[in-house]
Order: C-alpha cells, then structure tokens, then sequence
C-alpha cells in the first residue's frame, strides 16, 4: 500500500486553459498501464482550450456545475454525480459556468507518448457566452 498524504494543487497552464483552474494530479501515466487521472477544479468563467484524447477521457463531476461543449455545437450542462464520456478524437471544452465553480475528476487512457491529449486554441469569450444561453 502506498498513502499518499501530500498532493500538490498546481495552477493549470494558461496555454491549455482560460481563467483560474487547479488540478491535483492523482494518478500519472505510467507503463504499462498509462492511467492518468486528475482532479479539476475550475473557478467562475473558467475552461479548457480546445482538445481531444486519442483514447477518449471520462469525466466524473464532483461539485458544481459546469459546461461541456464539443465542435457541432452540442454544450451540456453538468452538476455533481454526473459524468460525461468524451470519445476518441472527437474536440471538445469543459469548464465551470460563469456564475459557479465545477470540480470534476478527468481519467485518461494515454499511450507509450503520455496521456495522448491534443491541446488546440483556447475557447473564445464569443463561444463561451454562446454556451453559456444554450
Ligand atoms: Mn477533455
């Protein structure tokens, strides 16, 4: 058994993510396996840039509420227990709403290359806001 009883809380980079997002990092991607899994907390108005997994990411939200949008435009609305499966290459956000933290816990399949994320532009204040009415 290993107990881990000090993981950091790192500020996300601002060339992946808009606004204050923090993650503990609880898992990383490592061989054979290459599991990542991180917990998410974003604060009011933020979100990720555009992205997409090469395995896909499952998302568990564990506190507020918050949004996830995809290229044809489709944006839920998502609030603790709720999870959301984002397929293999399909590019995709999430983000808190602009009113409201969401925490979500973010597991990730990668590869020999590491988590297998593609990290894209960042999500515009236009698109945001659009999301936000839908
Ligand atoms: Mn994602």
């Amino acid at each position: 058994m290993e107990h881990l009883t000090d993981t950091p809380t790192v500020k996300t980079p601002a060339d992946r993510f808009t606004g204050d997002v923090y993650l503990n990092l609880i898992e990383s991607p490592t061989a054979p396996a290459h599991l990542a899994v991180g917990h998410v907390r974003f604060t009011p108005g933020a979100r990720t840039n555009w992205h997409s997994h090469a395995n896909g990411q499952t998302l568990y939200i564990t506190d507020g509420v918050g949004l996830v949008g995809t290229r044809d435009g489709n944006v839920v609305r998502v609030s603790a227990g709720q999870t959301v499966k984002c397929p293999p290459g399909e590019e995709h956000w999430h983000g808190a709403t602009g009113t409201t933290f969401m925490a979500h816990v973010a597991i990730v399949v990668g590869d020999s290359g590491g988590d297998g994320t593609t990290w894209l532009e960042p999500v515009t204040d236009q698109q945001y806001a659009g999301a936000l009415t839908s």
